[in-house]
């Protein structure tokens, strides 16, 4: 593992500064970081302790949940208000990982994990996102579990966590914070890229800019929102197939319904085709069935990942139901 200095500021300004010098990362939990560190993949010679930015409060105001960058991910999965106005961000959380994991891990942190593609994450292959222009092994090789949806010629591995499927089902936003108290608000929808061919560039946050907190509106649907993860085994495993739903039920009829999915895009997947197949149409078997056909629309498996398009009907399916329930 590459040696590295540790610096621990104390306001964001200090870290932002810290941030410009070369090879300097910002560290929170670390649980990812640390790994990809071992393994050669991230060698940063500065790491910065995001600790000290008190960035971890839960909070709900006017009607929104704010969610500290640096909130653990155990303190979101377990807030009462998280678990009864947006309960697919707290079920999410509890499927993502291990509780050793999900007491160190932060919300930021988790926004941020980076791809279990197993070429990235060997230093001996070939990996267009960990270095530009060497190739992508795994559209010829080992390509189960990545993606069928968002992909190019240069990359088509899966974003690999739980929260932020959740999170794009119920449109989040960030608050991304800059030197001298600038500010934006960026839509989640909008914060993650797809591959192209810069693989490597996976979101549009800028040098100078961190994640201060995660923004969730309210809202009837929020409110009956279900997480379902399908995974390999039954413990601290990433998804194959995942889904976020949230629907809004008045008088038997679908008012409002959003849904994302996990472990099928290069980034969160929102589902629009299946939400408009679904409002304004009974709560009831045939329209879940009707909607959830329409899951896997656009998908383009690879050599060993097409039985995800069945899988996905099948999670949208599940998913849809308990949220009816
Ligand atoms: Fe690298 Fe992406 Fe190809 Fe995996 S899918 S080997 S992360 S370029």
């Amino acid at each position: 593992m590459q040696a590295f200095t540790l610096a621990r500021p104390r306001d964001i300004d200090a870290a932002l500064a810290a941030a410009r010098a070369d090879g300097a990362k910002f560290i929170a939990g670390g649980t990812d970081l640390m790994q990809l560190g071992k393994d050669n993949v991230e060698a940063p010679t500065a790491l910065i302790d995001l600790d000290g930015l008190k960035l971890d409060g839960i909070a709900v105001r006017d009607g929104a949940l704010r969610i500290g960058a640096l909130a653990r991910m155990s303190d979101v999965a377990a807030h009462p208000e998280v678990r009864s106005g947006w309960p697919a961000i707290s079920e999410a959380l509890l499927l993502s990982a291990s509780s050793q994991i999900r007491n160190m891990g932060t919300a930021g942190g988790n926004l941020l994990q980076r791809t279990r593609c197993l070429y990235f994450r060997d230093t001996g292959f070939a990996c267009n996102k960990r270095v530009p222009g060497s190739g992508c092994p795994a559209i010829a090789g080992e390509n189960r579990g990545l993606a069928v949806l968002g992909g190019s010629e240069h990359c088509i591995a899966t974003h690999p966590s739980d929260m932020p499927v959740a999170l794009m089902a119920m449109d989040a936003s960030l608050e991304l914070m800059q030197a001298g108290g600038g500010r934006r608000i960026v839509p989640l929808a909008e914060f993650y890229r797809l591959p192209g061919n810069t693989p490597d560039i996976e979101t549009n946050l800028v040098p100078g800019e961190l994640i201060a907190a995660i923004l969730v509106p309210a809202s009837a649907a929020a409110s009956r929102s279900r997480y379902v993860k399908v995974r390999d085994r039954a413990s601290f495993e990433f998804a194959v197939v995942s889904a976020a739903v949230a629907l809004d039920i008045q008088g038997g009829v679908v008012r409002d319904a959003w849904i994302a999915m996990g472990g099928v895009g290069t980034r969160p997947w929102r589902m629009p085709q299946v939400e408009s197949a679904l409002v304004g149409k009974p709560a009831a078997d045939a329209t879940w069935d009707a909607a959830a056909g329409r899951a896997a629309e656009g998908a383009q498996p690879a050599r060993r990942n097409a039985f995800k398009l069945k899988l996905m009907q099948r999670t949208v399916r599940r998913a849809l139901q308990m949220a009816s329930a």
